[in-house]
Parts: C-alpha cells; structure tokens; sequence
C-alpha cells in the first residue's frame, strides 16, 4: 500500500541484473529496450530457448552493468523510503551461483562498489536525521542464516533460535526466538555488526564456499518512531544526549521519551538467497541440504506470486487462497512482512554464459512467475 507521497505502488517489483562477462566469458544473452518494453534476447542462447521453457519474460527493469548505484535507486531506495515512512520491506536476490547476488546486496570485496545494503543503511541513518526534529527513532539490528532449515544467530552464535507464533491479538506474530537484536545508533555500528556476522557465518563451516551458497542470509532492522515532545529540548532528558541526537542509545531512555504515545514500526528486510541452481543427489546429506534449498525457494515463489495477486486483484474481493508460509523457515521468518502490506522487491541475478543458460531460463522463469 502506498502513500500519498509515493503515490500508487505495486507491491512487488521484479528486476533482473545481468551480470557483465568477465574477461574471456562469452554472453549468451542480447539486453534490448525496445519501444519502451525491456528485454532479454537469447542471442547464443536461442536453440535452448526455442526448445521450450518460454519467454516473453517480462519484469519491471533490467540492469546490465557493474556499478550498484542504478540498482540502488531503482531496486531498494524506493523500498527504504517506505520503511522510513513506516511499512515493512523485504529485498530479496535471487539467483544461481555466482550470478551476482552477494556483489547485488552487500558489494565487492574492495568497498569501491558498495551493494544495496550499505546504502540502505546509510540512507536510513539519513532520513531519520532530516526528520529528527519531528520525530525520534529506535533503530535495531538482528543478522542470521538459514541452512539446512537450520536458523543461526550471526550476531550470537550460541543462541539456538526456532520461529515461534504469538497469534494473540496485538501479538508478535511470527517471530525468532532467541536471537540478538542489537541497537545501532551510527552507520559505523552498522558496518562493524555485518563484519561480526559475516565472520561468525564462517566459523563451524568446513567447507565454506559450499555453505555459503547453500544458505539464505537475513539482514534485518527494525526501525521505532514516534513523535517528539515539542518541548523535549527541556522536559528534563536533555542530560540523556537524547535531544541533540534522534537516536537513544539505550532502552531506558527511550521508555521515557515514548510513553503513551503511537509507536510506528516497520522491518526492512535484506535476504541473500541460496544459489537456485538445481541440486543434483550427491550424499544422502547433501541430498538433504539440496532439497530444503529447492523447496524454500519454491515456497518463496509461491508466497511472493500470492502477494502480487492480492496487489493486482482489487482488495475487495480477493478471494483468500491459502498462502504457504509454514511451508519453509524464510517464509516463516518472513510471514509478518510477508502477510501484510509489505513492499518486496526482488533482484533476479544471471550469469551470461552461455554454459548457464539452464539455469538463467530458471532464474527468468521465476522472475516471470512473482511477477
Ligand atoms: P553470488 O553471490 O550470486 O554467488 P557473487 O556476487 O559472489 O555471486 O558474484 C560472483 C563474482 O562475480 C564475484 O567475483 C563478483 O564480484 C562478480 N560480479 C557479480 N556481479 C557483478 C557485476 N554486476 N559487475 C561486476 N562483477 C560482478
Ligand atoms: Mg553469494
């Protein structure tokens, strides 16, 4: 749902990156824009395409360079505008591996193309400052890892979290339980609570590279408004630091400033999904593992395809069909966001060779299916 700042949005928004070739790497696929539409043309890619798995493949934008600005502004910061004015959002990337979807959300390795999530944070931090006179903020972090249908604390390893259900009125909803929120009052805090959680991804992990493509990860904060006082620059908690900063530091100080008065909330979620390629049997483990990982991200598919429905049915008589969400831990972990009115934006990855054509027409298929 929109607001009328932002005027009529669509709930879902699909855009497919198509990662440039590397050195020597042929692309087997011709980005076009033609007459306004947008699309991709199998060029070396057209006897696998004519044997079936069907074009047109249609999506809102596609981004066919290296630098994430573009991908910024078109995939996330319309997302972050709406979790600052206070509706959830959840950026997902989905792809093969290799495709770009870590470089999409968080970056290269250097720092000199940062991804979506350091912009987000930034301009979270940014939007809470031009408001602060207005209004004051609580900003929270949690990071955690899906593997193996496994939830893992990235920010405290020896939590052992499940997703719970508080289906009372007024209640939490679906939540993750124990897991370590971490209040962030600057962008530095940020960035020092995603290198933890990245370093703690590693720990326990034998084999790394494979993990790490088999698991989905979960950025998440949590941003708390409410109204100023209009005298807060003399009702007394000045000596907190509260009233030059919007953001308290800690717990008790917000108690004071926000009693009785209309918290709004919301969650922008950033997930890095697990490679999508098809896990072929190997081990009974890796059997296992494979099979989790194909049938979370055809749960996703299928709750992300029913949120676009209800967008585009007109709300009155939308007929309720069930929503899979229990069918898999991301969507669960995700059903609050997911189940309201949450604005989702999804960044389909392609590797352009033509060696992955399978799976880029995988990867398009999906696109073309939550669209
Ligand atoms: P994934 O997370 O999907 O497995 P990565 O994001 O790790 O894939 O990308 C694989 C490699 O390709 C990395 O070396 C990354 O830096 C590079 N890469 C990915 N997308 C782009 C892009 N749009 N422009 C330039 N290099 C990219
Ligand atoms: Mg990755």
């Amino acid at each position: 749902g929109g607001t009328g700042e932002e005027g009529h949005q669509e709930s879902v928004m699909v855009h497919v990156r198509l990662r440039p070739p590397k050195a020597g790497e042929k692309c087997a696929w011709i980005a076009s824009v033609s007459s306004g539409a947008l699309s991709l043309e199998p060029g070396l890619a057209s006897q696998r395409v004519q044997q079936g798995s069907s074009g047109p493949f249609s999506f809102d934008g596609l981004l066919t360079g290296s630098e994430n600005r573009p991908v910024y502004i078109s995939v996330a910061r319309p997302l972050v505008r709406s979790a600052l004015a206070g509706y959830d959002a959840v950026v997902f990337a989905y792809g093969q591996t290799a495709s770009g979807k870590t470089f999409t959300l968080s970056g290269d390795e250097s720092g000199s193309e940062q991804g979506i999530i350091p912009r987000a944070v930034r301009d979270i931090f940014r939007g809470i400052r031009q408001s602060s006179d207005r209004r004051e903020y609580l900003l929270r972090a949690s990071y955690l890892e899906i593997w193996n249908e496994n939830v893992k604390d990235l920010l405290e390893p020896s939590n052992v979290p499940q997703v719970r259900d508080d289906r009372r009125k007024g209640g939490k909803g679906t939540f993750v339980h124990p897991l370590r929120e971490e209040i962030v009052t600057t962008p530095a805090q940020v960035r020092d609570l995603l290198r933890r959680g990245q370093e703690n991804r590693h720990v326990g992990a034998t084999d790394w590279n494979e993990r790490s493509s088999r698991s989905h990860t979960c950025f998440k904060m949590t941003i708390e408004s409410w109204e100023r006082d209009a005298d807060s620059a003399s009702n007394g908690h000045s000596d907190l630091g509260r009233v030059s900063s919007p953001l308290p530091a800690d717990a008790s100080s917000v108690s004071a400033s926000r009693a009785g008065k209309k918290i709004r909330i919301s969650e922008l979620s950033l997930i890095d999904l697990a490679g999508s390629e098809k896990y072929v049997s190997q081990g009974s483990d890796r059997r296992a593992e494979g099979a989790h990982i194909n049938k979370s991200l055809l749960t996703l598919g299928k709750v992300i395809f029913a949120l676009s429905e209800k967008s585009s049915s007109s709300s009155s008589n939308s007929t309720s069909h069930h929503v899979p969400y229990r069918d898999s831990k991301l969507t669960r972990i995700l059903q609050n966001s997911l189940s309201g009115n949450a604005r989702v934006a999804v960044v389909c990855t392609i590797n352009p060779s033509p060696n992955a054509v399978e799976e880029s027409l995988s990867t398009l298929n999906f696109a073309k299916r939550v669209k």
